[in-house]
């Protein structure tokens, strides 16, 4: 039987973060003027290892999660992964096992990810031409090498494979027609997401969110589109279909549609904190009760903190925006 919160939803979705380590420095969610040189990253006595995070995992699916996302930082910098996978993809229970990157390490692990049990890979690509790439990774990796990882995990079965793109006001708003005339018609999707608040340093303004509406009368304007809605619970995005039948784009639409009332989505982040919410300001410590040895406590606690839950930050945004606390997108990965 699935523990509901207090707002009578599910945990279905686990989303684990398996390192606060990337080697990206996206502006909208590592900028590099924090998360330089001196940034003190965890330590590896504090990270959860992987028999840990298999424990973790387990207790989750006891409570009712059936899908797993791995995440980061950037999950491919974490050294053998695969073991990892293999772990969760042996999990009675675990039918969607996925993973968000950035989508540089994939030509090398793609295959061994697939042959590990991933079910399917998110990639993330805010723009396709090199000046705009760069400007938002921060680390001048060009487009070819993102493009490159996308090919590596389509023709290594890791489908079907979505590209996701975060959309800034007079940043990259040019890239939503482009990524769009590039994806369709293939089996690859594209999901525009708005820029969020998340975390407390990428110097998010209201005004530099170009809403999920928008978007979807740009592209339109060129291409007719029907909405396909949200097709199983607690979805994030909302899919909208080409009337010609090229394929679908989705949007994520946090800022000006929140969605928080289907929201079936715990995270942990790579020391063993359980977040109930991206924007939450706390977490609850797992790390403790799984190094003292306890595993029947495990369940119980994740149990009795998701029963608890009543978040919905972003219905709630504009009461709640100004200088209150939130964990770093880079330390539960989105
Ligand atoms: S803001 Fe929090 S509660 Fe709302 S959808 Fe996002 S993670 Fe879920």
């Amino acid at each position: 039987m699935a523990t509901t919160d207090r707002l009578g939803r599910v945990v279905r979705d686990l989303r684990i973060s398996v390192t606060d380590r990337c080697n990206f420095r996206c502006v909208y969610c590592m900028p590099k003027e924090v998360f330089g040189s001196s940034y003190r990253f965890l330590g590896r006595s504090e990270v959860l290892t992987f028999e840990e995070i298999e424990r973790v995992a387990r207790a989750f699916v006891d409570n009712g999660v059936t899908k797993i996302r791995l995440t980061g930082g950037e999950p491919l910098v974490r050294r053998d992964i695969e073991r990892l996978v293999e772990r969760l993809a042996a999990i009675d229970g675990v039918d969607d096992l996925t993973m968000t990157t950035n989508g540089v390490l994939l030509p090398q692990k793609a295959r061994a990810l697939a042959d590990a049990g991933l079910t399917r890979v998110t990639v993330s690509l805010d723009a396709l031409d090199d000046a705009t790439f760069q400007a938002m990774n921060d680390v001048g990796v060009p487009v070819a090498k993102v493009i490159e990882g996308i090919e590596a995990a389509v023709s290594a079965g890791l489908g079907p494979v979505k590209v996701n793109a975060v959309v800034k006001r007079g940043l990259n708003e040019h890239a939503i027609i482009q990524l769009a005339d590039r994806f369709r018609g293939t089996a690859v999707t594209v999901r525009y997401i708005e820029f969020m608040d998340v975390g407390t340093t990428n110097g998010w303004n209201l005004a530099d969110v170009l809403p999920a509406q928008e978007v979807i009368d740009r592209i339109g304007a060129r291409w007719p589109l029907d909405p396909v809605g949200r097709t199983t619970p607690g979805e994030v995005a909302a899919r909208w279909r080409y009337r010609d039948g090229a394929g679908e784009i989705g949007v994520i639409s946090s800022v000006t549609q929140p969605f928080c009332g289907a929201c079936t989505r715990a995270r942990i982040s790579a020391d063993g904190t359980l977040y109930t919410c991206l924007f939450a300001a706390a977490g609850h410590d797992l790390r403790s009760l799984l190094r003292d040895g306890s595993t029947g406590t495990l369940e119980a606690r994740i149990a009795a903190v998701w029963r608890g839950r009543s978040d919905r930050y972003s219905e709630l945004r504009a009461a709640a925006t100004t200088s209150s606390a939130r964990v770093e997108m880079s330390a539960i990965g989105g």
